[in-house]
C-alpha cells in the first residue's frame, strides 16, 4: 500500500511513525514544502543561544508523549524545566502580579477584588447550563466565575495558549475538559472535588528537548522509514480511475510538475492549505476547511550577552486590559538551563495573535522596537540586546472559534465518502504537541479499521 503525508510539522512527522509502527508495510511518502522538518516547530542557534521560534516545549501530563519519544529513542534529549519555571507572571493595571498556584496565594492575591473572589468561590453553587450549545470562553466564565477572573486569568491564559481571546474561543474546542467537569459534575470545583485533582486546566510541567525541540524533530527525520521530498510544494490532490489519489508537486530546484499515484493521502498541512489541495475532490469540505481562520503572530527573541538583569521564573503573560503592544514574555534562559550560557540572559516576547493581528505583520526592525518596548513597559528592563531573532508566523495558530467542533465533527463525516482520505494536523481537535501526537496515532488507528 502507498501512502501520502503531506506536511512535515510534528502531526505529518508523528503520522508517519504510527504509520511505520501500525502499517509496517505500507510505503510511506512525506512531502514538505520548507527545506526543514518540523513546521512550527523549530529551533534556531545564533551564536550561544538557542532561540525557539514556535513551541518551545510540552505538558508532562501524557504519557502517550513519553511513549512515543521513547520508542524514537529521544528519552537521553528530555529536558525539564527548571522548578523556578513555575513561577509565574500576570501583567496587569500597569504592573507584575505573580500568578496565585495554590488557594492560599490565591485568597491573598490583589489581582482580583474581593467580590471577585468571592464570585469564583460562588461558582459551586452556581447553576449549569442547560443545553449542549457552545459557546465562548468568555461568556462560561463570566456565568461560571464572572467577569473579573474571565478578563484577567482567561484572558491571559487565552493569549498564551491560542494566541487568541476569551471572545473569540470556543469554550468547547479550546477546553473540552472545562465543559466535561460542568456537565458531569455540576461545576467546576465539583467536578474537581469529585474527582480530587485539578486536572482541568493545562497541567504538568514544561518539558522540551536538550538542544531546543529541533533535536528531536531531527532525530525522528532520521528514524522514520519514509520517502522524504522536502522543498516541495503539494498542489493539487485528485481522484484517479483506479480509486487512488494522485498527489501533484513541485520542487524548488525543479521546475517541472511531478505526480504520483497514492492508495491513501494524508493531509498535515494546515486546513486552509488543505481545502485548496481538496478542492477539485469535495468543494463543500473545501470551504469549511477555508472557514477555519488562523491567527498571524511574530516571535522576537533577544539574547544579552552579561547579567544585566536577574530572570527567575517563566515569564509573564499581559491582559488585554492592560492594553501592551505584546502578549506575553517567555524568560528562556530561566526555564531551561542549555538556552543561553549562564551568564547570559535570553527572552522571548509574543506579538500579534487575535488582540493585534497587524501588529504581528509589521517589519522586523518595528517588531523588534515593540518588542523592546514591551519589555521596558512590563519588566522595566531598558538594556539593548546583543542579539535579536525575530520569527513571523502569518498563520501561527487555528483559532478554535464558536461551533468549531460541530464544524470539525461534520467535516471528518462528510470526508468518510471519499476513502482514502485523512486530514490530520493542529486545526481539528487540539493545537499542542501532546494533541498532535495523539491525534495521529488515532488517525492511522483509523485507517487500520477502515
Ligand atoms: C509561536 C508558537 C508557539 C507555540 N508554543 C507551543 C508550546 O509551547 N507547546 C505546545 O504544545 N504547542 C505550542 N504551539 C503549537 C504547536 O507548535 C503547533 O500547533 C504544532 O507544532 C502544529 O503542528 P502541525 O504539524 O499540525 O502543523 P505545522 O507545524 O504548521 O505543519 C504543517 C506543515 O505543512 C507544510 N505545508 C504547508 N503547505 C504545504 C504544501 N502545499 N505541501 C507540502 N507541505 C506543506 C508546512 O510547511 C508545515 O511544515 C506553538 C505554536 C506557535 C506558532
Amino acid at each position: 500500500m502507498k501512502i501520502a503525508v503531506i506536511g512535515g510539522g510534528i502531526s505529518g512527522l508523528s503520522t508517519v511513525f504510527y504509520l511505520n509502527k501500525l502499517i509496517p508495510d505500507a510505503k510511506v511518502f512525506l512531502f514538505e514544502k520548507d527545506d526543514y522538518l518540523g513546521g512550527k516547530i523549530k529551533t534556531d542557534k545564533v551564536e550561544d543561544y538557542l532561540f525557539e521560534s514556535g513551541s518551545n516545549g510540552f505538558l508532562s501530563n501524557k504519557p502517550l508523549t513519553f511513549d512515543f519519544i521513547n520508542e524514537v529513542g529521544g528519552d537521553d534529549l528530555i529536558l525539564k524545566s527548571n522548578d523556578s519555571a513555575r513561577i509565574r507572571y500576570i501583567f496587569h493595571k500597569n504592573r507584575l502580579h505573580r500568578l496565585p498556584d495554590n488557594p492560599k496565594d490565591f485568597l491573598k492575591t490583589n489581582l482580583l477584588s474581593f467580590s471577585g473572589k468571592l464570585r469564583v468561590l460562588s461558582e459551586y453553587f452556581r447553576k449549569t447550563k442547560k443545553d449542549d450549545s457552545d459557546e465562548n470562553l468568555q461568556s462560561f466564565g463570566y456565568r461560571r466565575v464572572g467577569k473579573e477572573f474571565t478578563d484577567i486569568f482567561l484572558d491571559a491564559m487565552s493569549a498564551g495558549i491560542f494566541a487568541s481571546t476569551p471572545k473569540a474561543l470556543s469554550v468547547q474546542a479550546g477546553f473540552p475538559k472545562v465543559v466535561e467537569l460542568e456537565k458531569e459534575y455540576g461545576g467546576l470545583f465539583r467536578g474537581m472535588l469529585a474527582k480530587k485533582k485539578s486536572d482541568t486546566g493545562p497541567s504538568g510541567v514544561l518539558t522540551s528537548f536538550k538542544g531546543g525541540m529541533s533535536s528531536f524533530i531531527n532525530l525522528l527525520e532520521s528514524k522514520l522509514k519514509m520517502e522524504l521530498f522536502k522543498d516541495t510544494e503539494v498542489n493539487k490532490v485528485n481522484k484517479s480511475l483506479n480509486g487512488g489519489y494522485s498527489v501533484e508537486f513541485e520542487t524548488e530546484k525543479l521546475t517541472k510538475k511531478f505526480s504520483l499515484e497514492f492508495d491513501k493521502v494524508i493531509f498535515s498541512t494546515p486546513s486552509n492549505t488543505t481545502a485548496r489541495l481538496i478542492r477539485k475532490i469535495d468543494r463543500d469540505i473545501a470551504y469549511d476547511l477555508a472557514s477555519i481562520e488562523y491567527t498571524p503572530m511574530s516571535i522576537v527573541s533577544f539574547g544579552y550577552d552579561e547579567p544585566y538583569f536577574d530572570l527567575n521564573g517563566f515569564g509573564l503573560l499581559t491582559t488585554t486590559a492592560s492594553r501592551q503592544d505584546i502578549l506575553g514574555v517567555l524568560w528562556d534562559s530561566s526555564i531551561f538551563n542549555d538556552r543561553a550560557n549562564e551568564k547570559n540572559r535570553s527572552l522571548r516576547v509574543m506579538i500579534g495573535g487575535v488582540r493585534n493581528r497587524d501588529l504581528a505583520l509589521k517589519s522586523r526592525e518595528e517588531l523588534i522596537e515593540i518588542a523592546r518596548r514591551g519589555i521596558q513597559n512590563t519588566m522595566d528592563i531598558n538594556e539593548i540586546p546583543d542579539k535579536a531573532f525575530v520569527k513571523q508566523w502569518r498563520e501561527a495558530i487555528p483559532n478554535y472559534a464558536i461551533g468549531h467542533t460541530e464544524k470539525v465533527n461534520k467535516i471528518f463525516t462528510k470526508l468518510k465518502k471519499h476513502k482514502g482520505l485523512y486530514l490530520n494536523s493542529n486545526a481539528y481537535y487540539g493545537v499542542g504537541f501532546n494533541d498532535c501526537i495523539e491525534n495521529s496515532r488515532k488517525c492511522i488507528k483509523n485507517i487500520l479499521i477502515n
